[in-house]
């Protein structure tokens, strides 16, 4: 079989030079070519996920925090990665950030938490909560990517630095990017503050407050 398609090629390619190709881009066949697409369907994306060890972050993890919520959610959150109580339980935002991002949702845009779809751009726990290195959450991107893709949301809302750097690739610091909306990935984006920030800084409640009457106005549009 391989002969076979190794002979159509070498006669394909010598009727490409009779025609005065010079180069061509065909690759010889290979047999087991593996297949780098990631699946189509949250279910095998996930299970993907769980086996995942692109990273050294896949050492010391706990458990893989793909993400949850409504597969047809009109509204998106990304955060930036698992912390330790999201590590143990392989869910995201179930810790004190969690807690207030809930709190969010409810209060803001009269949604359960159930219905809307929550992830981050790295599936595993940094060591020590530290920032994802670029090249882990370059790693990852392919993931909550694919997301993106399958849920098709009409609105995502990032949390802090990292979410918007990773989805929009804008240096701006999350400061001034905050509370302005840009189409990005096929929806809209409207960065803010993470709620880990407000939990430090709690005078900035207001600001993501207004972000986020913003971002409702623009779901009811
Ligand atoms: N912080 C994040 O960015 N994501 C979580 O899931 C929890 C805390």
């Amino acid at each position: 079989m391989k002969n076979l398609k190794n002979a159509l090629l070498l006669k394909h390619l010598y009727q490409l030079r009779e025609f005065g190709y010079r180069y061509t881009s065909l690759t010889p066949f290979k047999e087991d070519e593996p297949d780098l697409s990631l699946p189509n369907t949250l279910e095998k994306l996930e299970k993907q996920s769980l086996e995942c060890h692109l990273c050294d972050l896949s050492k010391s993890r706990t458990h893989v925090v793909f993400g949850e919520g409504n597969p047809q959610a009109e509204l998106m959150f990304v955060g930036e990665a698992p912390g330790a109580t999201e590590d143990s339980m392989g869910r995201p935002f179930v810790g004190r950030s969690g807690e207030l991002l809930t709190k969010m949702i409810e209060g803001v845009f009269h949604l359960k938490r159930e219905e809307v779809y929550i992830a981050n751009i790295v599936k595993c726990r940094p060591p020590n909560n530290r920032v994802p290195t670029p090249t882990e959450a370059h790693t990852c991107q392919a993931y909550i990517l694919k997301q993106i893709e399958l849920i098709k949301p009409k609105l995502i809302i990032t949390l802090g630095t990292t979410a918007y750097h990773y989805l929009s690739g804008d240096d701006t610091p999350i400061s001034k990017a905050r509370g302005v909306m840009l189409k990005e990935k096929g929806a809209m984006l409207m960065p803010t503050y993470h709620p880990s920030y407000l939990l430090r800084n709690p005078s900035a409640k207001k600001e993501v407050y207004l972000d986020l009457l913003k971002a409702e106005k623009y779901l009811r549009s």
